[in-house]
């Protein structure tokens, strides 16, 4: 029996394996899928930006893969990968267990990288993070104490951060939920952010998104500062590279991704962040046994980044589809074929919805990178239904298996 071996069971990892499991039931006698990651919850991560406000409980957001799993005959192994050595196609496990592989899949997601500035770890207590269930419910309490004692509150992302989208969001549901406990007027809200101008988010901006965005800040009464580099933190105060000082009470900073640990312990596959170099068609560019999908792959931005530097978002939405690419992919070998489905990362349709607060933006274009022949962004000013009805549909989709859907 030879094996595809999937690592991570998230959005691309989850819809890499259902997909295959699917494309290959005519061939259940020789392949099988099987699935290794460390939990065996899907967990839907952009709901993260409600939990700290208690709009969510991490409960609310995850669901039990195994059922799913088993109905697809898909094997589950719930363990940790430690390493990958690819000239022998064997996966390490954190037991020192080997599975050997004939295809693998790497969607292991990222690690955050806390290096980049001094304090920004969460052991130092001085700066929140969302990223993960159990930072999100740290930034909770912090959010309750400042309710009762509120002060100055910084959001922001770090030189090199990536995730910028998200830090909108919770900053602009921060607004929100501090009006709504009526102590916005005792609240300086600051946004720092590397990006060289408000909105270009990683990928070199929308049209009139710019706009858009100063547009809430003087609405929200949010004080922001772009190109920001921060030279450090303080108990109380972050210090920017030329020498501003902000106070603050509280603060979110989105800090640099690089790829998970058990892909930086596994060289021969990846750049010096741990992130996989792929082809176009999600195959790596050496082992041709190996794909990667999702945020574990290595995404270069085709525009210039002259001031602070940030990266590229890498959302849902394309991790899905480069999941499904690479299932079929790997269908196309094991049935002979020679030619793979391509579509670089750059060209991929952007569909997000970013939550404003008691508003949203869609924000829609035929490419993530530009040159796009359309590229619109949608407010929605009433409220943010739209970004919760795509929870639901996520979280339905994904409960039923029906991973084929967009
Ligand atoms: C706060 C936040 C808000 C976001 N909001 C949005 C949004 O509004 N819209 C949007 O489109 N995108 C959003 N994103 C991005 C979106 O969450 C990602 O694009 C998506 O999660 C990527 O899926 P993935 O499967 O590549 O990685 P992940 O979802 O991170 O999954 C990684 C998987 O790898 C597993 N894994 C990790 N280590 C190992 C190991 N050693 N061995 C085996 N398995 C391992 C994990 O358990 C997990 O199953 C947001 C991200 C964040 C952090």
């Amino acid at each position: 029996m030879k094996s595809i071996v999937v690592l991570g069971s998230n959005f691309a990892g989850f819809t890499s394996a259902i997909q295959l499991a699917k494309k290959l039931k005519r061939k259940r006698e020789e392949y099988k899928v099987v699935v290794i990651s460390p939990t065996h919850d899907f967990l839907y991560v952009p709901s993260l930006i409600w939990v700290p406000f208690g709009r969510r409980e991490v409960k609310d957001i995850k669901f039990d893969l195994r059922s799913i799993f088993q109905k697809n005959n898909i094997e589950f192994i719930q363990k940790a990968a430690d390493r990958v050595d690819p000239d022998k196609n064997i996966v390490y496990l954190n037991d020192d267990q080997e599975i050997t592989y004939d295809y693998l899949v790497i969607a292991t997601g990222v690690s955050m990288n806390f290096d980049v500035i001094d304090g920004l770890r969460p052991e130092d207590n001085k700066i929140h993070n969302i990223v993960i269930p159990k930072l999100a419910m740290k930034t909770r309490e912090a959010f309750e104490k400042l309710v009762d004692d509120p002060g100055p509150v910084i959001v922001g992302a770090t030189q090199g951060a990536s995730c910028m989208g998200a830090a909108y969001e919770y900053l602009f549901n921060m607004d929100k939920e501090l009006r709504r406990h009526k102590v916005r007027d005792k609240v300086k809200l600051y946004w720092i952010t590397p990006e060289p101008y408000l909105g270009n988010f990683g990928i070199d901006g929308m049209p009139g998104g710019e706009g858009m965005l100063k547009m809430f800040m003087k609405l929200y009464n949010i004080e922001y500062i772009i190109d920001a580099s921060i030279d450090r933190i303080d108990e109380d105060k972050i210090h920017l590279k030329d020498g501003t000082v902000l106070p603050y009470k509280m603060a979110m900073l989105m800090p640099p991704f690089e790829g998970a640990q058990v892909m930086k312990d596994s060289p021969k596959l990846v750049d010096e962040k741990g992130f996989v170099e792929t082809k176009a068609s999600y195959q790596h560019v050496k082992y041709d046994n190996v794909f990667a999908a999702g945020l574990a792959v290595k995404v270069t931005p085709n525009f210039k980044i002259e001031k602070t530097p940030f990266g590229v978002p890498k959302t849902g939405y394309p991790s899905d589809v480069t999941g499904k690419i690479v299932a079929k992919n790997i269908v196309r070998l094991i049935d002979g074929k020679k030619k793979l489905i391509e579509k670089e990362w750059g060209k991929i349709p952007a569909i997000c919805i970013m939550d404003a607060g008691h508003k949203e933006v869609y924000l829609l274009a035929n490419h993530l990178f530009k040159p796009r022949q359309f590229a619109i962004l949608l407010p929605n000013i009433f409220n943010d239904f739209g970004k919760v009805l795509l929870e639901k549909y996520f979280m339905w989709k994904n409960r039923h298996g029906y991973a084929w859907l967009p």
